[in-house]
C-alpha cells in the first residue's frame, strides 16, 4: 500500500483498503508475471476498465490513466513507465 501512496495508479483516487485491488500491469493472461514491478494498486473501476488490455493499449486509449501511472506507480517496473510515457505522448499527439 505504501508504495503507491494509497492511490489508484490509474485515476489517482484515494483508496480505502477494502476497495483496493491488485492489478497486473502486464496481464497474467498475456504472460505477465505475478511479481513486484508488475503489480500495482488500482480501484475496482479502473481494474475493470483495463481488463485484459496490454498496458500500451490501455494507456493509448486512456491517456489520463497513463499520466497518473507515470506519477503514482512508484513500484512499477521502469519499462512499464517508459511504455506509459510513450503511449501518452502518442495519444496526445494524435
Ligand atoms: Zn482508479
Amino acid at each position: 500500500m505504501r508504495d503507491c501512496g494509497r492511490r489508484c495508479v490509474y485515476c489517482a483516487a484515494a483508496l480505502e483498503f477494502d476497495f483496493a485491488t491488485l492489478d497486473h500491469v502486464h496481464p497474467l493472461s498475456h504472460g505477465g508475471a505475478h511479481a513486484p514491478g508488475n503489480v500495482v494498486l488500482a480501484c475496482g473501476r479502473c481494474n475493470r476498465l483495463k481488463g485484459d488490455l496490454l498496458p500500451n493499449e490501455f494507456f493509448i486509449r486512456f491517456p489520463w490513466a497513463g499520466a497518473n501511472f507515470i506519477r503514482y506507480a512508484h513500484a512499477a517496473h521502469r519499462a512499464h513507465k517508459r511504455c506509459a510515457r510513450r503511449a501518452v505522448s502518442l495519444a496526445y499527439a494524435a
